[in-house]
């Protein structure tokens, strides 16, 4: 858009609004928080502020993507699927997490030590998937809220003795919403008590009919705890994704979104970031949500140093100015001056929101007291 409210331009320059509105009294326009500028008058207030106007300033900057250009669909690859697990408590997802990591991961790897970074990569046939193993519905709520769209597929899990439960439905509603595809992967197969009918009758009645039965639903019976099923679920999971045609330029800059963020006392801001496009690179100047940096070093979910991350790839980084947050997105820039910029207006902003939130806080709890 090629305006702005008084209001939104003063959180972009980071000053109060009242000294924007000043301003603008001087140059001879009366104004109110709420009323939208044109472009000259932007451009006016910007130049008061020795800042340059440049279009970015005029689109929003909370969403990082406007940095991103458009995809060159010529160079588009074939990239791995990110899978979220989700389910009632108890009905399996950290053992069947806990499982495809066990049999997938550490065979193959001498010495076998994985590192929780909030993701990890297993490989079946020859094909990438990506898990996120922070705990699915919180991934999907934090993400969501903030704009982030990081999964392509949820295995739901239904514990065969027990079936559905109020989160199971919860799982399916924030799969819906996020209009990804679902796999119900039944487990406790092992168990006397399982029955998987039951699992399916009552997921029909919410609209997931199980293929046997004529619907359009994966069911893959498991058993997490003994391993069982998991190379079937790991292949219905490849043949999904192959529908969905997932892709990415490997070729670009990376943009993608944090998994986790934490503040480690030796190594200062470590992020977790899913690479969803592009291949991030040690060295690369980076905003991340409302801070920025270069990334220093990279670690994958194997905690091997790495130098390069592709698409659908978690890695840890740090380098960072500032821990940001779950679903925060990040974007790298073709040079550290940019990124600084754009990273310093976001964080003045940020900080702005906080001071006037807090403010407003103040003033509620003056009223209370009233
Ligand atoms: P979560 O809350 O969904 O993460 O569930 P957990 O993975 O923590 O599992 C809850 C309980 O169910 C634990 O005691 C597991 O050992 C058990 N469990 C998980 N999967 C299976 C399974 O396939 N068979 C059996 N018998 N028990 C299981
Ligand atoms: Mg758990």
């Amino acid at each position: 858009s090629e305006s702005l409210t008084v209001g939104e331009l003063a959180k972009k320059l980071g000053r109060e609004p009242s000294e924007i509105i000043k301003k603008l009294f001087m140059l001879g326009v009366m104004a109110t928080i709420n009323q939208e500028l044109d472009k000259d008058a932007i451009e006016l207030i910007c130049a008061e502020y020795e800042v340059e106007v440049e279009e970015e300033i005029l689109v929003d900057k909370s969403d990082l993507e406007v940095y991103f250009e458009a995809e060159d669909e010529a160079l588009l690859q074939e990239r791995p699927p990110v899978v979220t697990i989700m389910g009632h408590v108890d009905h399996g997802k950290t053992t069947l997490l806990d499982s495809i990591r066990n049999t997938k991961v550490t065979a193959g790897e001498a010495g076998g030590i994985t590192q929780h970074i909030g993701a990890y990569q297993v490989v079946e046939n020859g094909k990438k998937i990506t898990f996120l193993d922070t705990p699915g519905h919180a991934a999907f709520t934090t993400m969501r809220a903030r704009g982030a769209k990081v999964t392509d597929l949820a295995i739901i899990v239904v514990a065969a003795d027990d079936g559905v439960m109020p989160q199971t439905v919860e799982a399916i509603n924030h799969a819906k919403a996020a209009e990804v595809p679902i796999i119900i992967a039944v487990n406790k197969m092992d168990k006397p008590s399982a029955n998987p009918d039951r699992v399916m009758q009552e997921l029909t009645e919410h609209g997931l009919v199980p293929e046997a039965w004529g619907g359009e639903t994966i069911f893959v019976p498991i058993s997490a705890l003994k391993g069982e099923g998991i190379d079937s679920l790991l292949e219905m999971i490849l043949l999904v994704s192959e529908v969905g045609e997932l892709q990415a330029n490997p070729g670009r800059r990376a943009i993608g979104t944090v998994i986790e963020a934490e503040l480690d006392k030796g190594r200062g801001s470590v992020a977790t970031l899913l690479v969803q496009d592009g291949t991030l690179h040690v060295g690369d100047p980076i905003v991340v949500g409302n801070t920025y940096g270069r990334v220093r070093a990279m670690v994958n979910d194997l905690g091997r140093r790495v130098k390069d991350a592709g698409p659908s790839t978690p890695v840890e980084i740090t380098g960072l100015n500032d821990v940001p947050q779950a679903g925060d997105r990040f974007v790298v820039f073709e040079d550290e001056k940019t990124a600084r910029q754009v990273g310093e207006t976001r964080a003045t902003s940020a900080l702005q929101v906080q001071r006037s939130e807090k403010t407003r806080v103040t003033l509620d709890n003056l009223f209370d007291q009233l």
